[in-house]
């Protein structure tokens, strides 16, 4: 018999049959057990090297940070050698595993969880955030007592449908594609980075699914139907049969849809729309390209960086050449860094901010930051001597954040005319409106960019409050809101008002749901991950503007965010009643 798992979000949509792998990530635990009198030198040894293992690899973390120029983050590290040289730990675990018995693993968890509770009571900032450093030893160390391996999604090497309790967007950038056929997991959101790059892999997965890692053992066979958003495991023959002629009914549907690639994204009454593609690391634009998109309008160049090591100029410079090469003549708009929010580097995890997606995210990052961001600038502007760069900095919240930012930008400019290195002296500088506030300052910030390209995904996280990663809150997340309506609106109208194109590279440009409406609202340039290209390409060139501008003239009259809904779903069901919404 097979068991049907309640609704999950659908992050990208498909549908696959295989075995279930449950991933545990970083998630520690505790083995607990007694040692006999004469294995008590074995364990205490066991414990030295454990700390001499996890001492040599925070040097050496801390060495890697200080020569990437991030010296303010190796602090932390000292912090947590110094907490591994202190006999409150370390001395005090030898007494315990000596006269208590109890193997060292058990013993040091008992002794981070007694300091833990002990600095949670204290009423003392700086104390109270050394509980991160703590838990962050307490993982290292049980990890290196235990000697296991973590396991590494690249490493899958044969066909798998994982599952897990999160995935950060590195570990999902690193799937291994040609064995990992989807994912499912307990937490997440749509507009989750995580989510994100499952469509643009073009790897089916369901989010948000609260505890179905409870219920899914590896091994077990099951489907994923990331159409509806449920998953059946151990499903019967018959169920298996249904499901993979249904899998095939949705490929020939895309093969049809293939044959508009070189047809061009026009409406009826002729208006020329241009569709781009996002992307997140270089091996992504073939697919960008075949799908026929006319540049690239977002990279998030920040996924080069997820990884241990900060690439120097010369290889974030080559990373970029390759894609300016594949997309010439077309366009390709690089987005400067865009760390924190659920994109941490591997230097923020062990100083998490209490809000990360209000903290020092992105922008802000990149002005506390100089040293990373000087870098990066000089490598984007070596790249523009190669074809048609833009620079796109994210998430400006206020115009002097804007003009810190060229002030940087035409620093660095003026170091590469010195040395005579070639670049794009008129390369284009916009930015991306995220932010409520650069909706309402946007006639100011218009003054000082040459583009603006709007990111829905957090500016309906910013306008509504709500956090786009958390499942717990994704029935509040509504980009149809009409209270976000209002703010595309008015950035539409400023950007024409100050004769400045503007994009939209959130999600909703790539979904078929929004395209209608997105043209009655003025956009005509869309960035969007290529799940979706073809469907959005088939709208537009089924409709004119002028009926789109009716459409979101009368959404825009409506008071409840149910009645958009119901306008928006009404109008595509009457339209185009084949595609799946
Ligand atoms: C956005 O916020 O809409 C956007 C495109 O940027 P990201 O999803 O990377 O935050
Ligand atoms: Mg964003």
């Amino acid at each position: 018999m097979s068991k049907r798992i309640k609704k999950g979000i659908i992050a990208s949509p498909g549908i696959r049959i295989g075995k279930a792998l449950v991933f545990h990530g970083d998630e520690v635990k505790i083995p607990k057990y007694h040692i006999d009198e004469n294995r008590l030198d074995d364990e205490l040894e066991r414990f030295d090297e454990a700390v001499t293992k996890t001492k040599n690899e925070i040097l050496e973390i801390q060495e890697k940070i200080v020569s990437d120029n991030f010296s303010d983050l190796a602090e932390i590290f000292s912090t947590h050698l110094m907490a591994l040289e202190d006999p409150i730990f370390v001395e005090r675990a030898r007494k315990k595993i000596k006269s208590e018995k109890r193997n060292a693993e058990w013993i040091v968890n008992d002794i981070s969880i007694d300091l833990i509770n002990t600095l949670s009571k204290i009423e003392d900032e700086y104390l109270k955030e050394r509980i991160i450093d703590i838990s962050d030893i307490n993982k290292r160390l049980i990890g290196n007592l235990q000697k296991k391996k973590k396991m590494n999604l690249s490493d899958v090497n044969e066909n798998s449908i994982i599952f897990a309790s999160d995935l950060t967007p590195s570990e999902t950038a690193l799937l291994n594609r040609q064995f990992v056929l989807a994912f499912v997991t307990d937490r997440g959101g749509k507009t989750s980075h995580t989510a994100i790059m499952a469509r643009s892999m073009d790897i089916p997965a369901i989010v948000g699914m609260d505890d179905i890692t409870s219920y899914v053992k590896t091994g077990d066979y099951v489907i994923v139907d990331a159409v509806h958003g449920e998953i059946l495991i151990n499903p019967s023959e018959d169920e298996i049969e249904e499901y993979q002629r249904y899998q095939k009914d949705i490929n020939d549907a895309e093969n049809e849809l293939a044959k508009l690639t070189n047809l061009p994204a026009q409406t009826i009454d002729n208006t020329e729309i241009f569709i781009y593609g996002n992307i997140e690391i270089p091996e992504e634009m073939e697919t960008i390209r075949s799908h026929g998109a006319h540049g690239i309008g977002l990279f998030r160049s920040e996924f080069l960086f997820l990884d241990k090591t900060l690439p120097n100029e010369e290889s974030q410079l080559c990373q970029y050449k390759k894609v300016i090469d594949f997309f010439k003549p077309y366009p390709v708009t690089i987005r400067t860094l865009d760390f924190g929010g659920d994109k941490l580097h591997e230097y923020m995890k062990s100083h998490r901010e209490m809000n990360p997606f209000l903290g020092c995210r992105s922008i802000r990052f990149s002005l506390k930051n100089t040293d990373v961001f000087k870098t990066q600038l000089r490598a984007i502007l070596r790249a523009s001597a190669y074809g048609q760069v833009k620079i796109m900095y994210p998430m400006i919240s206020t115009v002097e954040e804007l003009l810190q930012a060229k002030e940087i930008t035409y620093e660095m400019m003026r170091e590469l005319d010195l040395s005579g290195t070639p670049y794009d002296k008129n390369i284009e500088i916009g930015i991306m409106i995220e932010v409520p506030s650069a909706v309402i300052a946007g006639d100011i910030l218009a003054e000082h960019v040459d583009f603006f390209s709007v990111g829905t995904n957090d500016l309906v996280q910013y306008v509504l409050a709500v956090d786009r990663v958390n499942e717990k809150v994704a029935d509040l997340y509504n980009p149809l809101d009409i209270s976000v309506l209002r703010h595309l609106r008015t950035i539409s109208d400023i950007a024409s008002a100050h004769s400045r194109p503007i994009s939209i590279c959130g999600e909703i440009a790539g979904e078929p749901k929004f395209t209608m409406m997105l043209l009655g609202l003025g956009f005509r340039q869309l960035s969007m991950s290529s799940k979706y290209m073809y469907q959005v390409k088939r709208i537009i060139r089924s409709v004119t503007i002028e009926e789109c501008e009716s459409l979101s003239r009368a959404l825009l009259q409506m008071k409840r965010t149910a009645d958009i809904e119901r306008a928006v779903v009404e109008n595509m069901q009457q339209k185009f009643p084949d595609i799946i919404i």
